[in-house]
């Protein structure tokens, strides 16, 4: 199978370059993907159905027809014409409509029998179908016919004909992609029956055993490839903590670290310490505000006490000067030289900053993805951190990687997944999860309200600042918005002040479309209390730290997810007083509602994400490519997450056996996991 994938698609007859373009758009570059391009569904002309008989919350159905009347022209206005005819299955009539085509006209002749296909539906008692499709009977497809996933200028009825001559050209160079043993323990078909099942379905059995097969695979295939990706990682490092500073730092600290923090601390230690030189690659998820930070913290020290330097990488400036701030406080004493690195600083200062960095003068440095860059040269890099991981691509933190020898690697993610599933995405990496919170955190209250409370609100939100207590507003909009109904954060701020008897108190606007340098002062300002009230759009969402807030009104919330939602309103609740979150939004959907629903009820991250995750599914939830994870083309991971589990021991068994498999499954299996990462964009990454 493996030259199918590197065989261009243009060798097929009727693929031309722009075809070829289009096939490129579609993630479908060579003929191997193109054979593993499944159809989204099928149209069903062999379930052939009476209208009495018709489930009509089913999408589409096949019904057999023979045209009773003759076609009424109708002309509704100069640009629109509707054709209607009726016909009868025997038992009941119908009503069979077209819009604006003409060429209907002649099949829809009194007396033809027709097959339509479409979706039926009755009003008053009468049925009706909408532009079906016709075939005139027993010139019908007798088979599931495909339905591909299809964009501008390259549509189902085209690609499937493209996928027919596929075959055509493979044919013979389909080789098996799962070894004999496994096949005939599984009882699954072979590869070659199942594709071409999968895309043209001799009857619904055939469709099933196909798919049985091909949902293995991509399993089984998967997650031999973790397997394969962890035991790559588990690469050997000269890096070591030789000695344990933990205790040192933990002194340092103005609190006691929770038992969560500290488990999670000796797992990393355990890690980085090992006599066989283990290198460290660790997920670290907890929810918002459970104290990542402290975890970073209490690593980089341990690597900067045994001689390494640490590199800490953020998604936002913010996030980036916020961490700085905060090292700089615990390092203070201790023999730590922290800086942070911005693309936003002036070059010179930047050249400085790269020069000491290269030359050891700088033990831990924070930083965008400037880190990254080029010509940023590390002394001896011994520990890479990244922050709220899933703003990272995977290539991004290998480059990091890169910039040591063999450094250990610790990724935060403040987005908890329930821990069944992280094992499965995160399947290349070890876990370690914070599921306690700094102990005296109360639960942030959190209320909906809609527009006509919001004087009342306001009233609640003074009495909170005249408490010398501070808040954030989040807005969708930086400007004058497009739609109407959104609000913006600078005509805000004015009618805070204008309208709502603001005006005694500190307000600032802070939104992605400011300098730099400015977004830094206002955090800085609001962070040394200088500010009141922070009206802002969704940048403070991630990692935001300030203490002393406790109220947070996110405007337009029906525009936010559950785990946007949770994620802003992490920004309060992080000291000892009592929080508040207020949703306000007009939106009756049943969606939001339901959002708010169960954001009102809960705030666990870990319930939540789950929730989310129900809701979006999780090809949304993670955003899959560009954070790492992998695009599943039959598997749901969260529906199917029992037979992943089954499929995963059967891969664990045979992975376990390795070094006794004959040379030739072992070929099968590496070219399978090849394709496979080819087909997910992923064949160059290392972490
Ligand atoms: P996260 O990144 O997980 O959202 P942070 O690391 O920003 O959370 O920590 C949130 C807040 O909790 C910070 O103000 C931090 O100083 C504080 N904090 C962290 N650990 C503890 C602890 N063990 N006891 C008290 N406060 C803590
Ligand atoms: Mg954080």
């Amino acid at each position: 199978m493996y030259e199918l994938f590197s065989t261009d698609i243009g060798l097929l007859g009727g693929v031309g370059e722009k075809t070829k373009n289009l096939f490129e758009k579609l993630g479908v570059p060579n003929l191997g993907t193109l054979l593993y391009y499944f159809p989204r569904g099928y149209e069903d002309w062999t379930d052939i159905k009476k209208l009495s008989e018709i489930d009509f919350r089913k999408d589409n159905v096949c019904i057999d027809v023979r045209i009773i009347s003759k076609v009424k022209v109708i002309k509704l206005g100069v640009k629109k014409t509707l054709y209607k005819a009726c016909a009868t299955d025997g038992f009941d009539n119908i009503d069979i409509i077209f819009f604006n085509n003409k060429y209907v006209v002649d099949k829809l002749r009194e007396g033809n029998e027709l097959l339509l296909y479409g979706k039926v539906q009755k009003n008053f008692n009468k049925y009706e179908i909408v532009c079906p499709k016709m075939c005139v009977k027993g010139k019908h497809p007798t088979c599931l016919k495909p339905i591909y996933g299809q964009i501008k200028g390259l549509y189902s009825w085209k690609i499937e004909n493209i996928v027919d001559s596929g075959f055509e050209y493979a044919k013979g160079k389909i080789y098996e992609s799962l070894p004999e043993k496994i096949l005939k323990e599984n009882n699954l078909c072979r590869l070659e029956f199942a594709l071409r099942n999968i895309h043209f379905p001799k009857d619904k059995e055939s469709l099933n055993i196909a798919r049985k097969r091909l949902v293995f695979e991509e399993i089984f295939i998967w997650q031999m490839g973790m397997k394969f990706l962890k035991k790559e990682m588990s690469i050997k490092t000269e890096v070591k903590v030789k000695r344990d500073y933990t205790d040192e730092f933990y002194f340092s600290l103005p609190y006691f670290p929770t038992n969560a923090q500290k488990r999670a601390i000796s797992e990393c230690i355990e890690d980085m310490g090992s006599t066989e030189g283990k290198c460290m690659n660790r997920l670290l998820q907890g929810d918002v505000g459970s104290g990542k930070t402290v975890v970073a913290g209490a690593l980089a020290y341990n690597i900067i006490r045994n001689g390494y330097q640490t590199a800490i990488m953020v998604p936002t400036e913010i996030l980036a000067n916020q961490h700085f701030e905060t090292f700089k406080k615990i390092f203070i004493g201790m023999p730590v030289n922290v800086e942070v690195l911005t693309g936003s600083l002036k070059s010179k200062v930047q050249r400085e900053i790269r020069e000491k960095v290269k030359e050891g003068e700088i033990d831990l440095l924070v930083g965008t993805h400037s880190l990254i860059s080029e010509n940023v040269e590390f002394r001896n890099l011994g520990l890479v951190v990244t922050d709220e991981q899933h703003r990272f691509g995977v290539e991004q933190r290998a480059k990091l990687v890169r910039k040591g020898e063999n450094p250990h690697v610790l990724v935060m993610s403040a987005t908890p997944i329930p821990r069944s599933l992280s094992l499965i995405i995160y399947g290349d990496m070890d876990i370690s999860i914070l599921d306690e919170r700094p102990p005296g955190r109360q639960t942030v209250d959190t209320f909906v309200i809609d527009a006509s409370k919001k004087e009342r609100m306001y009233g609640f939100l003074k009495k909170i600042l005249d408490d010398k207590k501070q808040g954030y507003i989040v807005c969708p909009c930086v400007e004058e918005p497009e739609i109407e109904s959104l609000l913006d954060v600078s005509n805000y701020k004015e009618d805070l002040i204008d309208k709502h008897g603001f005006s005694k108190y500190s307000l600032e606007v802070l939104h992605g479309k400011m300098k730099p340098s400015e977004k830094e002062q206002v955090m800085k300002n609001f962070l040394e209390g200088k500010i009141d009230l922070l009206i802002s759009t969704t940048v403070i969402e991630v990692g935001v730290d300030v203490p002393n807030a406790c109220i947070i009104v996110i405007e337009n919330a029906e525009r936010f997810g559950i785990s946007q939602l949770h994620q802003l309103r992490g920004r309060v609740g992080r000291g000892k007083d009592k929080s508040y979150c207020i949703l306000v939004s007009d939106s009756k959907s049943k969606d939001s509602v339901n959002r708010f629903k169960v954001m009102v009820a809960s705030n666990d991250g870990f319930y939540l994400s789950n929730e989310d995750l129900k809701i979006r599914g999780p090809g949304e939830f993670l955003g899959s490519r560009q954070h790492g994870t992998v695009d599943f083309k039959l598997v749901n991971i969260v529906e199917d997450i029992s037979i992943i589990r089954e499929i995963s021991e059967i891969a664990e068994k045979f992975f376990r056996e390795w070094e006794c498999i004959s040379l030739e499954d072992k070929n099968i299996i590496q070219n399978s996991i090849k394709n496979f990462f080819k087909m997910n964009k992923q064949e160059n990454i290392v972490i």
